[in-house]
């Protein structure tokens, strides 16, 4: 390859980065990319580029790792989630730490593609210091896995609150106050492409609304400019299993727009 083809490549490289970042935030519409043709001088050679549809620009770039490493530097200006949870420490920001026995900060890939977001910790959440692990965290986890056919560690799991709330009940504003900013550092350092809300306290936190879940389950809504679907929380599908299937039906709404991202 040489010198010309290699910025060349390098451009197109950026371009697509640029691209991929966009759509992550919902933007799909590429106009500007759609040029009239021109001649750029690259060096003392003329090459005469052509109008690019953002649709042809992804056989031009062989490797995925080359447009890896573009995104580190959009994702350090809001910090990784490590500085995240250094950050949080042995926190007792609110009345919650003081029952519990583990913080539980959250986890799966810190490239996820996809956040689920639930309430609080229960007690078996209390216990491991991880998010949804109980019966509840099972059939979100056979969501995942045997409905999405993705792996758990490729999603990331999370609670509006880190602490398990006692009896578990509904988190309050002040505990929802406290912790809501490691949340949201957490969703900047992710940079999700789409964000699955469950039950009535995640749907509300995020969206700051009082319409509850049964009234926005399975409508697209937005979170900082990335795509959110509410859907009911497991712990409910627990109780009235006969919902199941609305869930299903909000997961694959789901799937279908990570689906076009995927195909471009
Ligand atoms: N319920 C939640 O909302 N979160 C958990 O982590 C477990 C149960």
């Amino acid at each position: 390859m040489d010198e010309i083809q290699k910025e060349l490549l390098d451009i197109v490289t950026q371009v697509r980065t640029h691209l991929e970042y966009q759509k992550a935030l919902g933007i799909t519409v590429v106009e500007s990319l759609a040029a009239p043709a021109s001649v750029a001088a690259v060096g003392a050679a003329q090459v005469v580029i052509k109008p690019v549809k953002a649709a042809e620009l992804a056989p031009l770039v062989p490797e995925r790792k080359e447009i890896k490493m573009a995104v580190p530097s959009l994702r350090s200006l809001s910090g990784s989630l490590a500085s995240v949870r250094e950050e949080l420490g042995e926190c007792t920001r609110c009345k919650l730490s003081k029952g519990r026995n583990a913080i539980v900060f959250g986890e799966g890939s810190p490239e996820a593609k996809l956040v689920f977001i639930g309430e609080g910790p229960g007690k078996e959440e209390d216990q491991q210091g991880r998010p949804f692990v109980g019966a509840a965290g099972q059939l979100l986890t056979d969501i995942i896995v045997k409905g999405m056919q993705l792996k758990r560690e490729d999603v990331y799991i999370c609670n509006i609150v880190k602490c398990r709330p006692p009896e578990n009940r509904n988190p309050e504003p002040d505990e929802i106050e406290a912790c809501e900013p490691f949340l949201i550092k957490q969703l900047q350092a992710i940079r999700p492409q789409f964000i699955v809300a469950l039950g009535n306290v995640a749907v509300k936190t995020l969206l700051k609304t009082k319409t509850g879940i049964t009234s926005l389950r399975g409508t697209w809504q937005t979170y900082q400019g990335i795509p959110l679907m509410p859907t009911f929380h497991p712990a409910y599908l627990l109780r009235t299993p006969g919902d199941k299937k609305l869930v299903w039906e909000d997961i694959k709404k789901v799937m279908a727009e990570m689906e076009k991202i995927k195909k471009g």
